[in-house]
């Protein structure tokens, strides 16, 4: 099938910077995508590029199998929502809503007809009247979906969509957004710097760092089997084992990832592997300790160690010698990178 979007070794260098550094990837229609990444690895420029809003300096975008390199922003079957909505104040919510429609010609009665559809889809009929001042910040973030959405976009671009909400309301939009692109159906690709955003919308999560692509594979696949060092601390703060600590843990001498809750505490006698407790911090449901193995850690890998611990479990404290356990399978080798 042909992808939505294709990047085919796509650069976007600003003078020395290498915002986007031969990037290829495929995102197929339908999908529910997300580009994962620490502040200036480069998810902006990418989305950027497949608005048409920038011009790769080496490679191509295709857009359903077409070259889209040289089109410009209003030539792509594209639609984007920006975090801050960038809705008109001066306008009330319908004609915000049917602005792009009355940039494209359409008559005045079927903008109206569509731009209401949107707002009920959105859950927001009865607003047409009011001014983006007059509503809720999450109210807002539905308006600007309708907006982007009111024309029919075959690929929707979501830049931090959810970055001005509050923690309760970010959660309840995660599950909407999830549920809005199942009912549209089209193609979305959103840019966030949040992991847990990620990995419970998106269908696949492509990993960014320093303008390059280190993985990309689903929610369970980034979070279970990270590729590289900088995956396996990024998505879900994994334990990244040096391959001496690796080595000590039973597996092979190479890089490797440990998850905080693959290690269960148990008594120090008889445990193959024993640390001390030096930090402890309550997350609500867990705890995250920090477990220090102390001596047999080479001399330049980390000594200590994550362990999360569920909810209703005894907690120790500080200063006690705790034994851990594992599964094999648990020990994730890693490359180098
Ligand atoms: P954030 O999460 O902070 O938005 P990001 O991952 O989206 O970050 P980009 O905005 O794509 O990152 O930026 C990648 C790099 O390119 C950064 O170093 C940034 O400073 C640089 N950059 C982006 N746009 C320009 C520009 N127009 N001119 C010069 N440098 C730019």
């Amino acid at each position: 099938m042909t992808a939505a979007v294709s990047f085919r070794g796509v650069s976007r260098h600003f003078g020395t910077v290498k915002a986007v550094d031969g990037v290829d990837l495929d995102i197929a229609e339908g999908e529910f995508f997300a580009m994962l990444g620490p502040s200036g690895s480069g998810k902006t420029t990418c989305l950027r590029l497949i608005a048409g809003f920038e011009t790769p300096t080496a490679g191509r975008i295709e857009l359903f199998g077409e070259d889209v390199s040289g089109r410009p922003p209003y030539r792509r079957a594209v639609n984007t929502v920006f975090q801050d909505y960038a809705l008109f104040p001066h306008l009330n919510v319908l004609d915000n809503v049917a602005y792009g429609l009355m940039i494209a010609g359409v008559p005045k009665a079927e903008r109206r007809r569509r731009a209401e559809e949107a707002l009920s889809m959105m859950a927001l009929p009865g607003y047409g009247g009011r001014k983006p001042s007059e509503l809720s910040g999450g109210q807002r973030q539905r308006v600007a979906l309708a907006r982007a959405l009111v024309n029919r976009p075959r690929v929707l671009l979501l830049d931090e969509p959810l970055g001005a909400l509050d923690l309760k309301l970010r959660e309840q939009m995660q599950d909407e957004l999830k549920t809005l692109q199942r009912k549209v159906g089209i193609t979305f690709v959103f840019v966030t710097h949040d992991q847990g955003e990620a990995l419970s919308m998106a269908d696949r999560v492509a990993v960014f760092n320093e303008g390059r692509i280190q993985q990309v594979g689903s929610p369970e696949e980034v979070y279970a089997r990270p590729r590289t060092r900088f995956v396996a601390d990024f998505v879900g703060g994994s334990n990244v084992l040096h391959p001496g600590v690796a080595a000590l843990f039973g597996g092979r001498p190479a890089w490797a990832s440990l998850r905080p809750e693959a290690l269960r505490l148990g008594p120090p006698e008889g445990a193959r592997i024993t640390g001390v407790v030096t930090a402890a911090r309550y997350l609500g449901a867990a705890t995250r300790l920090v477990v220090d193995l102390g001596a047999g850690a080479p001399p330049d890998g980390r000594s200590d160690v994550a362990v999360l611990v569920p909810g209703g479990h005894p907690v120790p404290a500080p200063g006690t010698r705790v034994g851990l356990a594992w599964d094999a399978e648990a020990l994730h080798p890693m490359a180098t990178e």
